[in-house]
């Protein structure tokens, strides 16, 4: 085991050379760990943060489709199973250009450590491909997942590994995927969850990542007596996660201002209201059009397109009092970090995976404002897909207010272990230590129980 932290991240940067995103995610959890490393030398004798940084497994393949001209396109195909010392391999795939092995070892390796804060029995896992969604027909989405699985099917089960959706992925790319499992292996089980409600999926699956970063803001606000009635809010994406982020926040009174993206956000001062949402639902879900599309619904709102020579994102420089960054990695830099602040924004509670660049969370932890990042705040997402899974296992489905109080019970655990967590090892309020601390310790001691092999 290394000396130090900078040693660890040489070590690291020498083995997996080009992956930058990994490299980020890895540091972030190493400089939480470090304290608690040095204290208990048995996880440092047993190598167990060099053993959690290297997968378990990394599945990497060609994905061969035909288009509507005729035409063969060739993708590559990913599946990352980062561990498995608490249950199957669990996380979604991403369809995305930019998707690439760095970028979904990130992404599992956050993933690790989030599902062990859900208190449910699931490992840590990802994968994807650099098919791009955006401008296909059904049609050769369908082609695309169909090859996808022809591989994928080999590695996957129900006690193995069990994807969901991230982004690209929804509820129409989950159904050709499972068809063709079905197909393929002539079995019904539950190898995928974010399923469709007829063939065993789980309410509130689809709201359930929005809701849940949702609710962990209520419990950040809670422990300074508020909550998020009356309260403006800035939400980025347009997708999955801002659309449930910006229903429950309507429930509970939040008034959401912004939306966004890749062309460009809309800033509504009225605030985005139930018809608004219905409209960027269908306009995203069914009719899979651009944003803009909202400002020349609802001319009052201004549409700003992006403009990649900027130094900042403008969406990040309305006076609010929140933040749901619900879009993708990076998404707030060090100016943007510096806008919110400024603009008095003392809440963010993280949709997106490491949506903050490094520089701009020790901003927000230096200002001691309520700061959630994504391993906890976006936890309601795969919550529910374990939720999915325990259904599935039973053959039963459990009522919309059921699964959504199951929800709200994890959320308020995973912000509890969090808050305490990062309390009893010195840094109150400090949410990022909290976090990794606590979903470090119950997979460094169940892999310290199971031995050297894991
Ligand atoms: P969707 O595909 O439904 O929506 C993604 C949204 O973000 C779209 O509006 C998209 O715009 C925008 N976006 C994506 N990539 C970029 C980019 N590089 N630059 C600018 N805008 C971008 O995905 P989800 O809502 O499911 O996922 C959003 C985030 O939440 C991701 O970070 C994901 O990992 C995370 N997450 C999702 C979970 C889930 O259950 N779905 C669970 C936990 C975390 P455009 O359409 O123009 O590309």
């Amino acid at each position: 085991m290394a000396e130090s932290v900078a040693a660890f991240m040489d070590m690291i940067k020498a083995k997996n050379p080009a992956e930058p995103e990994f490299h980020q995610a890895v540091l972030e959890v190493a400089e939480s760990l470090w304290p608690v490393l040095e204290k208990r030398p048995e996880y440092r004798k047993a190598k167990i943060l060099d053993r959690i940084c290297e997968p378990e497994r990394v599945i990497m393949f060609r994905v061969p489709w035909v288009d509507d001209k005729g035409e063969v396109q060739v993708n590559r195909g990913f599946r990352i199973e980062m561990n498995s010392a608490l249950g199957p391999y669990k996380g979604g795939l991403r369809l995305h250009p930019s998707v690439n092995l760095g970028i979904l070892k990130f992404l599992a390796f956050e993933q690790v450590f989030k599902n062990s804060l859900t208190t449910l029995p699931m490992g840590g896992g990802k994968g994807g491909s650099d098919f791009d969604p955006k401008g296909k027909s059904d049609n050769e989405v369908m082609s695309f997942c169909q090859s996808f699985m022809l591989e994928l099917f080999r590695h996957i089960g129900p006690n193995t590994d069990v994807p969901a959706g991230d982004i690209g992925v929804g509820g129409r790319e989950i159904g050709y995927l499972f068809g063709m499992y079905k197909k393929i292996k002539n079995e019904f089980t539950g190898i995928l969850t974010g399923k469709g409600r007829n063939w065993g999926g789980s309410l509130i699956r689809p709201e359930a990542t929005g809701y849940g970063a949702v609710y962990f803001a209520a419990e950040m606000l809670n422990t300074r007596g508020e909550t998020l009635k009356g309260k403006t809010c800035l939400v980025s994406g347009g997708g999955n996660v801002a659309q449930y982020t910006t229903e429950k926040l309507l429930d509970l009174g939040g008034k959401v201002v912004t939306l966004s993206d890749s062309g460009g956000y809309i800033y509504d001062e009225e605030g985005v209201d139930r018809e608004k949402l219905a409209f960027l639902m269908d306009l995203k879900n069914v009719r899979r059009g651009r944003i803009k599309e909202y400002a020349e619904k609802y001319p009052k709102a201004v549409f700003t397109p992006t403009d990649k020579s900027l130094d900042h994102n403008p969406l990040w420089n309305h006076k609010a009092d929140c933040a749901f960054p619900s879009a993708t990695q990076n998404e707030i830099n060090v100016k943007d970090a510096q806008n919110l602040v400024n603009n008095g924004v003392y809440v963010i509670s993280e949709g997106a995976n490491m949506p903050t660049v490094p520089k701009g969370v020790e901003i927000f932890i230096d200002k001691g404002i309520l700061y959630g990042p994504g391993k906890a705040a976006n936890a309601g997402g795969v919550s529910v897909s374990g939720l999915e899974m325990s259904q599935n296992s039973l053959r039963l489905s459990w009522t919309r207010e059921e699964v959504d109080q199951r929800l709200q019970g994890i959320m308020k655990a995973i912000h509890k272990a969090a808050y305490e967590t990062a309390e009893e090892f010195g840094t109150p309020g400090n949410y990022v230590n909290g976090a990794n601390i606590a979903g470090f310790l119950k997979v460094a001691d169940t892999m310290l129980d199971m031995g050297s092999v894991g």
